[in-house]
């Protein structure tokens, strides 16, 4: 399959959708964005890579940082990890506070603002503070695609100002004792991971461990183990996109995740992985073109997995 060739429609067919879509506001610093702008690429196992658009532009990757923090927290903490945070799609918004009142501060899953929250407050808990819990994330980012990766201070500074609902969601999961240090550290652990700028080639690369049952298919190292992998992967399939998700797979078909930044990650387990950047979001707080243009992708090369 010639699959710049298929970019390149993509690219072409994408342009009308450009202008569709409000860029994410609720952050400030957000807003600070080429509006229209529009970035794939695709990873193979081999090692090749296929890219169209402003590929190299560094963008916030929000949410798609929640898949690395949860890998990490599976690794260290497997099942007992589903104690605090569920499996389940919420079908609600991603900054919902619904759902917590009613199950007792238990997150539905951890793609979802709450259930990131905890996972990371798991990951201070294990590294004792939030300088070190930052610096091992962005030490396994910097592993997975294999460069040096930094957060943008404008849009961590935004977040800690701006973030009310994220206050909220970790106060109440306090006050059910399901976030264990003191919510400021967690807080500003998570306000960073969501700040870390990558490009979408770097984010492509760094996924591929998910399209190869948990392991580096060009080193061979193992980040996590095959069922774990797999657990991310279905995750990502029922709940990487908040309240899109039955939508993202009704239409893409790919396990994957989302940010508010305009990114999205997705994956075609035993092939490659791909990442997709256009910042005006949809109505669910996804990337409009972005979706559309993984719709193009598997409708063209039949990489659904159904
Ligand atoms: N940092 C964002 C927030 O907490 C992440 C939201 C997202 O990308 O879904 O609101």
């Amino acid at each position: 399959m010639n699959y710049q060739t298929i970019l390149e429609e993509i690219y072409e067919q994408i342009q009308p959708e450009l202008t569709k879509g409000k860029v994410a506001s609720y952050i400030p610093a957000l807003k600070q964005v080429d509006a229209d702008d529009f970035a794939m690429s695709i990873h193979l196992l081999d090692g090749r890579s296929y890219n169209i658009g402003s590929y190299n532009k560094k963008f916030s990757i929000q949410s798609i940082s929640k898949v690395f923090t949860f890998s990490m927290a599976l690794e260290l903490y497997s099942t007992k990890l589903y104690k605090r945070v569920w499996h389940e799609p919420s079908g609600n918004p991603f900054n919902s506070l619904i759902q917590l009142e009613y199950e007792k501060g238990i997150p539905r899953n951890p793609f979802i603002n709450a259930g990131a929250i905890v996972t990371t407050d798991t990951l201070l808990s294990y590294y004792k503070t939030k300088e070190k819990a930052f610096k091992a994330i962005n030490n396994f980012i910097n592993t997975l695609c294999k460069e040096n990766i930094t957060y943008d201070e404008k849009i961590f500074d935004s977040e800690l100002k701006h973030g009310y609902r994220n206050q909220a969601l970790a106060s109440l999961m306090k006050s059910f004792n399901n976030i264990k240090n003191p919510i400021e550290n967690t807080l500003d652990t998570y306000f960073k991971q969501c700040s870390l700028m990558m490009n979408c080639e770097q984010l492509a690369k760094s996924m591929l461990y998910l399209a190869n049952h948990g392991e580096d298919p060009i080193t061979k190292e193992i980040y996590i183990n095959s069922s774990r992998a797999k657990r991310v992967n279905s995750l990502m399939l029922t709940c990487g996109h908040y309240d899109a998700s039955g939508d993202f797979a009704f239409h893409v078909g790919l396990p994957g995740k989302s940010g508010v930044g305009g990114g999205i990650v997705a994956v075609v387990p035993k092939k490659m992985s791909i990442c997709v950047y256009s910042p005006r979001l949809n109505a669910k707080g996804n990337s409009h073109a972005g979706t559309k243009a993984l719709e193009l992708f598997t409708s063209k090369t039949k990489l659904s997995i159904f």
